[in-house]
């Protein structure tokens, strides 16, 4: 089962990536992950997208076509993947196309942008172990402190007011014409996300068994 998670920043991709990928057995990867830990780690990927991701802007194409094709061709991928942030534009849809692996859905989790910055100026992060939390709509049990490994949360800094609008602007201006892109192979299905996590999940779940 090849899968595609669309939707703008802080629609709730990454958490239904990861329910996907543990209810069917399949690897998941997030690009924006990726990167990430790249630049974490000081390498020379994480050193060309960093100045990229602060200003909330796409890296160059080039970077995550790399990621994805060298994910694609690992052995855990023979039976199925879920892409969470890939693609993000039509050339990066367009050289997917050319790597000849075939596509069986495009879920695409709508939310709307007001709530979409209601959420990520609530969000919390743990830099130690990725967990993700929310002041208000799943605070962590200590304040300030991540709920997985008691590490301090930070705010990403990405998800800073001023480059979440750079980061929304980017995904309506480029990324949302992937729906119709999708939508005239047939592949795309439309979630409308839903403020509590399990409603959303609910709709995905049904989205999924109509495709076995
Ligand atoms: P995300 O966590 O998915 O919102 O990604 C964080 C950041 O990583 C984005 O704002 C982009 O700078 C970069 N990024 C992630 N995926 C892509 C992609 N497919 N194409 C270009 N840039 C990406």
């Amino acid at each position: 089962m090849n899968i595609i998670l669309l939707g703008a920043p802080g629609a709730g991709k990454g958490t239904q990536a990861e329910r996907i990928s543990a209810n069917y057995n399949i690897p998941t990867i997030s690009t924006g992950e990726t990167l990430r830990a790249a630049v974490k780690n000081g390498t020379e990927l994480g050193q060309r997208a960093k100045s990229y991701m602060d200003a909330g802007a796409l890296v160059p194409d080039e970077v995550v076509i790399g990621i994805i094709k060298e994910f694609l061709s690992s052995e855990k991928c023979k039976n199925g993947f879920i892409l969470d942030g890939f693609p993000r534009s039509i050339p990066q849809a367009e050289a997917l196309d050319r790597t000849g692996v075939k596509i069986d859905m495009v879920l695409d989790i709508e939310v709307e942008d007001q709530k979409i910055i209601d959420r990520m100026s609530g969000r919390r992060v743990c830099p130690a172990c990725g967990a993700s939390h929310h002041i208000m709509y799943n605070p962590p049990k200590i304040s300030g402190k991540c709920d997985k490994c008691g590490n301090d949360l930070v705010i990403r800094k990405d998800d800073a007011p001023e480059t979440v609008k750079a980061r929304l602007d980017s995904y309506h201006g480029i990324t949302e014409p992937l729906k119709d892109y999708y939508a005239a192979k047939g592949l795309l299905t439309v979630v409308e996300g839903q403020d509590k996590v399990e409603d959303t999940s609910a709709l995905v779940d049904a989205a999924m068994s109509r495709l076995k």
